[in-house]
């Protein structure tokens, strides 16, 4: 019999899974409404089973209701939020949780009927409506921590397995489900008395749950999922790269926000960032240096070898700059041939070593077509004396780079005081 049971409890979970999968499936065709009532009206059912309904499989007695469609519903929750986004898994996440607390209010209610016989056969039983008490409060607030707790996990896991989602997927049942078992049957195990048996074997057919489900997803993600909504296959490789919506959207952060001749970020991303970069850097009663340094006589590349030309010097004047500042600066295409670096807990003196280093890697390794040396000039202000926010700090490099190019270019100019380095130039 408990083999039996067992065939059963599979097939359940396998018909659950493709008719859910189904309707998630193809919501753009019949309307997401569909899929979250089924998800709904799945709920109450394995709510009474698991009051009610327990069944003998090989490791243990089960109740389909909660081993079976209870996880069936978490998973199929994850599988919402992998396909659409945060603000769409909302919707059934807070629709359980309120509809619930419904249920519990309204049962409370309909107990202070009189129910009349209907026929001799069949007696008027409020049994159900007891059941809906505390209970299934207690049971409400875990599903709403199940329910954040493995949209969260999986968001956590993607820092370590960003394009592994089978295995996400599993780890994330594993985990929410445990907790899940604990939570709950503690709750009926010291206050109603079920038996500490009842709890392993819950417990472990909701991991063969989650095997099967993940299983199901594996196929589903490997095979139908892809198929149907993509005319032309990707190849297996890409299959799994599925990301979320919110690793989308911040692989689309990075990539905007960025020059396309240099890869380097562009101007609006630095007025973005750096007056929040130097405001932290004073929080933390730190010195911060802002520097914009600007190609020497570029003019004349361009009109020498062409604008192309010009371009190609130009990314390799900001590679360069690039490997020279240190992991904590930032670097930003400031303009034409400008560009402005942030360098974080870094005084005058420090800055202007930078600097230096700067404008000899760009001298002695950048070269023009005809194997000339490309020069910059360099103006440098710290925080402090030349002022404590991103804008003046600006304005006086600035008018330093200015100096610079008075200078006779391809120079350094800081503050009055230490004017040493820019003097050796
Ligand atoms: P200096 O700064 O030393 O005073 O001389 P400069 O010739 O560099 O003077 P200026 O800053 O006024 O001129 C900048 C020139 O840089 C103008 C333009 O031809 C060139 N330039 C700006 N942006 C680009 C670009 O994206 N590609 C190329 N090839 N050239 C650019
Ligand atoms: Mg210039
Ligand atoms: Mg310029």
């Amino acid at each position: 019999m408990a083999n039996i049971n067992l065939l059963l409890f599979v097939i359940e979970a396998i018909s659950y899974f493709t008719l859910m999968v189904m309707l998630l499936h193809f919501r753009h065709r019949i309307g997401l409404g569909m899929f979250l009532t089924a998800l709904g009206v799945m709920h109450f059912m394995e709510t009474y089973l698991a009051a009610v309904f327990y069944v003998e499989v090989p490791f243990g007695i089960v109740s389909p209701g909660s081993s079976v469609f209870f996880t069936g519903k978490l998973m199929m929750i994850l599988m919402l939020y992998l396909q659409e986004d945060a603000a769409v898994v909302r919707q059934p996440i807070y629709g359980l949780f309120l509809g619930n607390l419904l249920t519990v209010g309204i049962a409370w209610l309909l107990q202070w009927h009189v129910p009349v016989e209907l026929s001799p056969s069949r007696a008027p039983s409020d049994e159900f409506l007891q059941e809906m008490g505390w209970l299934m409060i207690w049971g409400t607030a875990i599903l709403y921590l199940d329910a954040i707790g493995i949209i969260l996990l999986y968001e956590r896991l993607g820092r370590y397995l960003k394009h592994k989602i089978v295995l996400r997927f599993m780890i994330c049942g594993f985990v929410l489900l445990t907790f899940d078992q604990i939570a709950f049957f503690g709750a009926l195990h010291y206050v109603v008395g079920v038996p500490l048996a009842a709890f392993w074997g819950g417990w472990k057919a909701k991991m063969f749950a989650v095997c099967i489900y993940t299983a199901l997803f594996a196929i589903y993600e490997l095979w139908i999922g892809r198929a149907v909504v993509t005319p032309n296959a990707r190849p297996i490789s890409d299959i799994f790269s599925d990301l979320t919506f919110r690793e989308r959207y911040n692989d689309l952060l990075s990539r905007t926000g960025r020059d396309v001749l240099t890869g380097l970020y562009d101007r609006t991303r630095m007025e973005l960032e750096a007056p929040i970069m130097i405001r932290e850097s004073l929080r933390q009663g730190q010195y911060a240096t802002v520097m914009i340094m600007d190609a020497d006589h570029f003019k004349g590349v361009n009109d020498q070898f062409g604008h192309l030309q010009g371009d190609e010097v130009l990314r390799a004047i900001a590679l360069r700059l690039g490997t020279i500042l240190r992991a904590a600066d930032r670097m930003y295409r400031f303009g034409g041939e400008e560009f402005v670096a942030i360098c974080p807990a870094t005084d005058h003196g420090e800055a202007l070593r930078l600097a230096e280093r700067l404008r000899w890697t760009i001298e002695t390794s950048v070269m023009t077509p005809d194997a000339r040396p490309v020069t910059i000039s360099i103006g440098v202000a710290t925080v402090g004396e030349d002022g404590d926010d991103f804008t003046s700090l600006l304005t006086v490099a600035d008018q330093r780079l200015y100096q610079a190019k008075k200078n006779g270019r391809n120079c350094i100019v800081g503050g009055p005081a230490i004017d040493d380095i820019a003097a050796a130039h």
